[in-house]
């Protein structure tokens, strides 16, 4: 059995390689790293060099907007031009972080899914209290042709068709695993189409809760709790709990669908 990571940041600090490693030994295999801002993106280049399972995306995450540097887009071009597998991403909308800005957001937002189209990549999408303009904008918008990640899905069932037919895709993450967001459980076992289902850890982030840990990160500098790559083992036992499989026809399934999104 093994598993793709649809989302992760191993370029982050609080990821020793060590930790891709054991990851690696624990089943993961394929793993999408997403850059989030100028500044990291040569690390996730790096890491890309490093093993072929790390699949690279260069993206502004919308937190980064209000520092990126005056030229980002024709950097980010330049980077995606010179890696002609990478994805586009992250970035997206969040209506959720302190003194977000919706114009910059939304104008940094279109200029990348305009390459993502121009260049034929796949996207990857995040989005926090914002799904009423994220989905304004892709109804409108013309969209990447292989489709794009929704990553760690929070929005309403209602719209699951609609954004289906567009050509989303669906990440499950440790936000699915928390008791509170059942609603968004159910969402996988009965509204998303099963082949746009994916799995991701979104490592360091979004650590789990300790009894959905397979192996424990130190915390960060102010304590917080980070995510070991490894924890996508019981991202994926969950999910298939969900859907009512076997871990080893999620994996398969899951693996399936990240290949059709992202390319093999
Ligand atoms: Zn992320």
């Amino acid at each position: 059995m093994e598993l793709c990571d649809a989302h992760c940041h191993y370029q982050f600090a609080e990821v020793p390689y060590a930790a891709v490693e054991q990851a690696r030994a624990d089943g993961v295999g394929q793993a999408m790293i997403n850059g989030s801002a100028p500044s990291d993106w040569a690390d996730v280049a790096a890491l890309g060099r490093r093993d072929p399972r790390n699949r690279v995306s260069f993206g502004l995450h919308p937190w980064d907007v209000p520092t990126a540097p005056a030229g980002w887009e024709a950097q980010l071009r330049a980077i995606l031009v010179a890696h002609p597998a990478a994805g586009v991403g992250e970035m997206g909308l969040d209506r959720w972080v302190k003194d977000f800005d919706p114009v910059a957001q939304e104008q940094a937002f279109r200029s990348q899914l305009a390459m993502a189209v121009e260049l034929d990549r796949a996207l990857t999408i995040h989005c926090v209290k914002a799904i009423g303009p994220l989905t304004d904008i892709l109804r409108a918008a013309e969209l990447p042709r292989r489709g794009f990640l929704l990553h760690s899905w929070n929005g309403p069932v209602e719209l699951v068709a609609e954004l289906a037919k567009l050509g989303a895709y669906f990440s499950f993450s440790a936000h699915h695993l928390i008791p509170r967001k059942a609603d968004l459980r159910v969402q996988f076992a009965a509204a998303i189409p099963r082949e746009r289902i994916l799995v991701e850890t979104d490592a360091p982030a979004l650590c789990p809760a300790p009894e959905f840990r397979l192996r424990e990160l130190a915390p960060d500098a102010a304590g917080i709790e980070q995510n070991h790559p490894s924890n996508l083992v019981r991202n994926n036992a969950e999910l298939a709990r969900t859907m009512g499989v076997t871990p080893e026809a999620s994996a398969a399934l899951t693996s399936a669908n990240f290949a059709r999104l992202f390319g093999a």
